[in-house]
């Protein structure tokens, strides 16, 4: 063989901390604090800060390869931990705050984290499961000393004074490309969460690769609010791959439902490109209406984690100019697989047409491969009809859970996602379901996406859950569940009637129950696995549907 005479440097974080240090060092990152709503500074700062952790580690012992954990929310001080801990050769473990009690102590224990960084409003918790978690030394409280609030962690502090004392400058390690950087488990709709250990090179190339011009087309120009939160899938791989760019950052705290301050930092900051949930963008959309005010400063969103109702396209872009982007990826993918960027000539295309093309997950990112296959692994054709187990592989994608024995790739190296898609000519992948959440009437598929789409465009509609329901005869047929706006009063077979024509006949609901409100996950995903369980001898009226 031949080789290359290229240099190999390897790809690592601290490769984008030092190019920004050079490039952009003056860029600003604002950010809302219980301590401060509206903290900023600079990169050059947010680094010094990251270098003065790396002290205070280096100063306890901490090894690399040791585990530190964050329960955060997204702000400049948790900025710096992803930097100063991964930089410096440990594994920063980003812990979702809304997880049951039961579970953050399981994966505490189970990443053996030594040091907890923790927001003031989450003290209580670490409080009540402190006697149980035997791996951690000291907890860091993520204030100042003025904030500090009382507390009986054991050996805590509070942020500024840990790193208060320390050099700013800190001698990075060359590590290898390969070493751990960060952690994230998975909510597990089923069953225990699981850990997805993501590395200094995966976490790079996929900085790379949500930034071009077909995906975030992220540029120095923009001002960048991940609202996405830090401690789910690293924000999306954003806090990485702005920096890379040096682009404005602006980081919302623990304000992430709250439509007036989402607003009011779009327009003061200038915020030209933001990041989040489905029921954020609603919930702001129905702010904006309510206060009668317009969007000025964004020009664009991205929208993933959940499929993305028509409702947010339409309102965006009629009321305040502003254009979505659907994406699909998932923990185990970094968590970016596909993006809606239209190709030439899309514009072209009639209406309805235009918004179910923008309605679709997206085209499969460079550096993720995609392929749909039947029971038997067989490739099926990309003809935007043919469903199938949406199967993916990739250098940021996990090949197995911390430390677990699970083989969760094929003989070929494809990771299946646990979704149900089809993907078109174009390369426009549309998730159909999850596999365990499709409807199998009488054998064939029913999307239960697709109907809480519909159902949710529903004017009276706040949230809906499609699940299968034992049938006589169809097997299983399709219910739905309804948590209706507070001020509307939709009756039973007007919630049905919606269907008709928006849906093949024997797709429609068989029937409709309205309720309060429907189980969450830590992630803010509907837990159908409690619905199922909820509605399991529910009783269908006879249905001559199909
Ligand atoms: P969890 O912690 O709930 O597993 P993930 O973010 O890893 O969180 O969830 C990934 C799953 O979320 C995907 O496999 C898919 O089912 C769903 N998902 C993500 N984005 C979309 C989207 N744009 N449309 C539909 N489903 C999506």
């Amino acid at each position: 063989m031949l080789q290359g005479l290229m240099m190999n440097s390897p790809l690592l974080i601290t490769t984008i901390m030092r190019f920004a240090l050079l490039n952009h060092a003056g860029r600003e990152i604002v950010s809302v604090t219980e301590d401060n709503p509206r903290h900023r500074y600079t990169y050059a700062e947010a680094f010094a800060r990251a270098a003065q952790l790396a002290n205070a580690f280096r100063s306890l012992g901490i090894q690399q390869g040791d585990r530190i954990a964050t329960l955060a929310w997204n702000d400049h001080r948790h900025f710096e931990l992803y930097y100063g801990i991964s930089c410096s050769g440990s594994v920063c473990h980003t812990i979702n705050p809304r997880l049951f009690p039961e579970q953050i102590h399981y994966i505490i224990e189970h990443a053996e984290d030594r040091l907890v960084f923790v927001d003031p409003v989450f003290v209580s918790v670490l409080e009540q499961l402190q006697g149980k978690l035997n791996s951690v030394e000291s907890f860091v409280v993520l204030t100042d000393a003025e904030h500090m609030p009382e507390t009986t962690l054991r050996n805590a502090v509070c942020y500024e004074d840990f790193i208060g004392s320390q050099a700013v400058d800190f001698d990075w390690p060359n590590l290898d490309e390969t070493t751990a950087s960060s952690l994230c488990y998975t909510s597990g709709t089923m069953g225990d969460p699981k850990g997805v250990l993501f590395s200094h090179r995966a976490t790079v190339l996929h900085a790379y690769g949500i930034s071009l011009p077909d995906v975030m087309n992220l540029g120095q120009r923009d001002c960048v609010m991940p609202v996405v939160p830090m401690f789910h899938v690293n924000a999306w791989g954003v806090p990485y791959a702005v920096p890379m760019i040096g682009a404005k950052l602006v980081l919302p705290g623990s304000q992430a439902g709250n439509g007036a301050v989402l607003y009011e930092l779009m327009e003061s900051e200038g915020v030209s490109f933001s990041l989040a949930v489905p029921t954020v963008w609603l919930a702001l959309l129905e702010y904006l209406k309510q206060a009668g005010l317009q969007a000025e400063s964004l020009k664009r969103i991205c929208v993933g984690g959940a499929a993305c109702p028509a409702s947010i396209v339409e309102r965006f872009r009629d009321d305040h100019n502003v254009y979505v982007h659907h994406a699909w990826g998932m923990t185990e993918m970094s968590p970016v697989g596909a993006y809606n960027t239209l190709k030439a000539g899309a514009k072209e295309l009639p209406d309805h047409e235009l918004l179910a093309l923008q309605l679709r997950q997206g085209r499969g990112l460079f550096g993720v491969e995609m392929k749909i296959t039947d029971d038997a692994a067989n490739a099926l054709p990309w003809d935007g009809k043919t469903n199938g187990a949406l199967k993916v592989r990739g250098n940021w994608i996990c090949s197995a859970y911390y430390k677990s024995d699970e083989a969760i790739l094929d003989a070929d190296g494809w990771f299946d996602t646990g979704d149900v898609a089809t993907i078109d000519s174009e390369g426009f992948m549309q998730i159909t379901d999850r596999s365990k959440d499709l409807v199998k009437s009488g054998g064939e598929w029913i999307s239960s996406i697709e109907l809480e789409n519909t159902a949710v465009n529903h004017p009276g509609v706040a949230e809906a859950a499609v699940i299968a329901v034992a049938h006589e005869k169809w097997i299983e047929r399709p219910l739905l569940i309804v948590v209706p706006h507070e001020d509307g009063g939709i009756e039973h077979d007007e919630m049905l009637n919606w269907f008709a024509g928006k849906v093949v006949n024997w797709w429609i609901p068989d029937d409709v129950v309205f309720v309060s409100e429907l189980p969450h996950t830590a992630t803010g995903k509907i837990k159908k696995s409690k619905l199922r369980m909820q509605f399991s001898d529910y009783q269908l009226p006879i249905s001559n549907k199909h």
